[in-house]
């Protein structure tokens, strides 16, 4: 048994006192299903030491953004810059990805960002299969939390992760799928547009899927409303 997991059995049988050996976590680390809102979890996550990333890093990136956001932006992985300041989407691609929700006429505030992983992998390379494993379930939580009605994935590592497609990401891109009851968006990722700018065409095609998506939910509530029995007085 490992030092983890024997500390997790005692904790399960009420002995609330255990001494994690170093490079250990908290329970709240262990069973992400612990949090009930987005600013405790953050807290706790960020001394999280569940996978290889935890060495490199110089903070994690929690995400950011409105807890009650109807979309929200998943990514990869943080960057150096992002590592730096410890908020995703920062760099040029954070830059791209602002200018891309001022076009669909959002903001950074109303919507939520975050990523697969939430620490730097080196060199920026993409996360390995087993350190998205490990950070998926606070993803998973935070989504859980915010309860959004769309996610829109930035690039193939995002939808490799949340949805397990391994197909190119241009086969795919601006065709809605589903993710636990939620509506996906798979698009472009930022970083991809600034290397690749003669997308940034597609990727528009594909935020005005959100933005008509967006506005027919927005006005079926509205219908739902004035339809509603007036109240009795
Ligand atoms: S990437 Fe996720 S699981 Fe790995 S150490 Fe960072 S917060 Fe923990």
């Amino acid at each position: 048994m490992s030092a983890r997991d024997l500390a997790r059995y005692l904790l399960d049988f009420g002995i609330q006192e255990v001494m994690l050996p170093e490079g250990s976590s908290s329970r709240e680390e262990q069973d992400p299903l612990a949090f009930q809102d987005l600013a405790s979890m953050a807290k706790a996550v960020a001394t999280c030491q569940r996978c290889r990333l935890a060495k490199g890093r110089t903070q994690v990136v929690f995400g950011v953004g409105n807890p009650r956001a109807r979309v929200v932006f998943v990514g990869e992985a943080p960057g150096a810059e992002e590592d730096r300041q410890g908020e995703p989407f920062v760099g040029r691609a954070g830059q791209l990805l602002n200018s891309m929700l001022r076009a669909c006429g959002l903001s950074r505030s109303e919507v939520y960002i975050a990523n697969i992983v939430k620490c730097r992998p080196p060199g920026n390379r993409d996360p390995q299969d087993d350190e998205a494993a490990a950070c998926l379930p606070f993803l998973r939580r935070q989504l859980a939390l915010i309860k959004p009605e769309i996610i829109v994935l930035l690039g193939r590592v995002a939808a490799r992760h949340l949805l397990g497609i391994t197909a190119p990401i241009s086969s795919y891109r601006g065709s809605w799928r589903h993710w636990e009851g939620v509506e996906v968006l798979p698009t472009f990722h930022p970083a991809y547009l600034l290397r690749n700018p003669q997308a940034k065409r597609e990727a528009w095609e594909d935020l005005k899927k959100l933005m008509a998506r967006l506005s027919a939910a927005a006005q079926k509530k509205a219908g739902t409303a004035e339809g509603e029995a007036p109240p009795v007085l």
